[in-house]
């Protein structure tokens, strides 16, 4: 399986890769461009490359993720904006040879929902026209912390099938974001993993963010515990992970790092769990 964590870009995208690697991960997300704005970024072809040789060389997935302010369901008069980040991650996750760009699914605060979910259509369509890499737009679920958009797998699938290009969107499942939404009640994998397949909304999971949740069921807060030490527990997260859907996708930490200042133990926990201790 691919197991890891999300890691700093501080040395560039290959730098990102080797610290992925150093702290016994084969998976990891990384932030293509800045995560706090909305500026774009000039690719350097030369450390995107080193970053997918490397990956392959070594047989590790990747992910990117989207700036934060990034909203797909923006209003018209930002969409062209939104949609050149869309543009210009897709171009560094591909160009690094990332399985995709996670994406959050978009907050819409107007007073007509549907409108939010048709500007999300409308962003996709226009950020996929024109784009022939391999790289995918990955839409992740939401917590439901000050959005509503974005919290069953029965809209993340509608959206995907309504836009122009099904074939470059997939899914990127936050297990915080769906245990605080109500998308799964932690207990219930197996039920989940029916639904999901039935809605074809699994077939289409391409990564995992893998997180603990510091608040209950249901709370709508998004709060990422550690594995093991919040409200969905080792067990609940322990079955999920033997589930055969998630057997070749990159499964990601995004939780605080140890003592060391890395992920190294956590992941070596989720790996212990994958061969059932
Ligand atoms: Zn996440």
């Amino acid at each position: 399986m691919f197991i890891g964590a999300h890691v700093s870009t501080r040395g560039g995208y290959l730098g990102a890769a080797k610290t992925a690697l150093s702290i016994g991960a084969n998976a990891f997300q990384y932030f293509p461009m800045n995560p706090r704005s909305l500026s774009t970024k000039i690719v350097n072809q030369r450390d995107t490359n080193a970053c997918a040789q490397f990956c392959l060389e070594h047989d590790i997935l990747s992910i990117g993720h989207a700036p934060y302010p990034l909203n797909p369901a923006a209003e018209d008069v930002e969409r062209d904006l939104m949609v050149k980040l869309l543009k210009n991650g897709l171009e560094i996750t591909d160009a690094c040879g990332s399985v995709g760009l996670v994406v959050h699914f978009g907050k819409y605060v107007g007073k007509d929902p549907l409108q939010g979910y048709k500007n999300i259509i409308q962003c996709l369509n226009s950020a996929t026209q024109g784009y022939e890499g391999s790289s995918l737009i990955l839409l992740e679920n939401q917590a439901g912390e000050g959005a509503q958009l974005g919290l069953t797998m029965e809209e993340m699938v509608q959206v995907r099938k309504l836009c122009q290009a099904p074939e470059k969107i997939g899914f990127c499942l936050d297990t915080c974001h769906a245990f605080a939404s109500g998308l799964w009640q932690g207990h219930n994998w197996l039920e989940l993993e029916y639904k999901g397949k039935q809605l074809d909304y699994l077939p289409h999971l391409k990564a995992v963010h893998l997180n603990d949740s510091v608040h209950p069921y249901g709370s709508h807060r998004d709060r990422h515990a550690n594995i093991g030490t919040g409200y969905i527990g080792r067990e609940n997260l322990q079955q999920m992970l033997t589930s055969s859907f998630l057997k070749h996708i990159p499964i990601v930490l995004e939780t605080g790092s140890g003592s060391d200042g890395t992920h190294f133990h956590e992941i070596a926990l989720v790996k212990s769990l994958v061969m059932g201790n």
